[in-house]
Formats: C-alpha cells, sequence, structure tokens
C-alpha cells in the first residue's frame, strides 16, 4: 500500500507542491533577514562583546589596579602589573586580556568597583593572528575611548539591577 502511495505522490509531484507552498508562504510574511552590517538587530545593554577600559570624564584612568578581574577570570586571560604613584594611588602599567583564552562570561567587568573594564556591544572584530587578539591597555582605552558615549547608555540603563 506505501508503495502505491509513494507511485501517486511521485507521479502527482506531491512533494514538489508542498516545499512550493512553504515557499509561497513565507513570500508574504514578515522578513526577519537583514542586511548587516548596515543593519543591526537590537541589543541588550548587557551585551558582551569586546572588552574597553574607560576614564572618567577628567581623562584619568578609572582601574585602581586591585585585580579583583584578573583574580576572578576563570580563563586566566587577564594579565596585570601594576606601580604606585608619588600621590600614593595604583594604576596599571600593563593590563592585557588575551582574547583567544576569554570565554566572555563577564565576571571581570562584575567584579569591577570602579566600572572600569567592561564588555562592548562590539562583536564585528577580528584577528588575523594570534597577537592581533592580544588586547593591551593602550587597545583597550583606545576601545573605551571611542565607545564611551555608548558604554555609559548601557551601563545607566542596568544601573537599577546592579
Ligand atoms: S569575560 Fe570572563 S573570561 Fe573573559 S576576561 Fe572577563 S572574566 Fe576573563
Ligand atoms: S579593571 Fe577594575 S577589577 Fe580590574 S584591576 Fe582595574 S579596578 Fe580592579
Amino acid at each position: 500500500m506505501d508503495r502505491i502511495k509513494d507511485f501517486f505522490s511521485t507521479f502527482l509531484l506531491i512533494e514538489l507542491l508542498k516545499g512550493m507552498a512553504v515557499t509561497g508562504r513565507y513570500m508574504f510574511a514578515r522578513k526577519i533577514t537583514i542586511q548587516f552590517p548596515e543593519e543591526r538587530t537590537p541589543m541588550s545593554p548587557r551585551f558582551r562583546g569586546l572588552h574597553a577600559l574607560r576614564r572618567y570624564p577628567n581623562g584619568e584612568e578609572r582601574c585602581i589596579a586591585c585585580k579583583l578581574c584578573e583574580t576572578i577570570c576563570p580563563a586566566l586571560a587577564i594579565n596585570i602589573e601594576l606601580a604606585q604613584r608619588d600621590d600614593g594611588s595604583r594604576r596599571t602599567t600593563r593590563y592585557d586580556i588575551d582574547l583567544t583564552k576569554c570565554i566572555f562570561c563577564g565576571f571581570c567587568e562584575e567584579s569591577c568597583p570602579v566600572d572600569a573594564i567592561v564588555e562592548t556591544r562590539i562583536f564585528d572584530y577580528h584577528g588575523e593572528s594570534r597577537g592581533d587578539l592580544l588586547y593591551t591597555k593602550d587597545k583597550l582605552l583606545a576601545v573605551g575611548d571611542k565607545n564611551e558615549e555608548q558604554i555609559a547608555k548601557d551601563k545607566a540603563a542596568d544601573a537599577r539591577y546592579r
């Protein structure tokens, strides 16, 4: 019986017509494909993308070299060295994140007492060699400087939940 059904299905192109029906249905449905990178999908203020180091409005680095982020990082991706200034404050002399190790868990951001290290909305970056994905302090500060407006907005949007 099944073989007869199969024969008539094949003969009458039933499967093809079913496929065409699906195509026809989606032809008039709301389109969900977007034209990346010109168009972007909505994104949460908590999105965990490329890291950035932030400054205060006067240009001073926020990071006080407490090393909490380095300690909590489960992937051991962060390396910090520090020195004390003449005024007694501590600042990093080296702050590296190895993005080939990072699992983008966000623990570094959560642990930071001064909102210095953050994860931005940037996800479309790449490296052509392993070294390109070693983000040094200068690179992280540059990301922070360039995106501070968006970072500050995202922090403000999330402030009531932290
Ligand atoms: S996001 Fe997680 S894995 Fe990546 S540097 Fe921060 S703490 Fe480490
Ligand atoms: S980024 Fe934040 S948690 Fe990490 S060393 Fe600096 S102040 Fe401490």
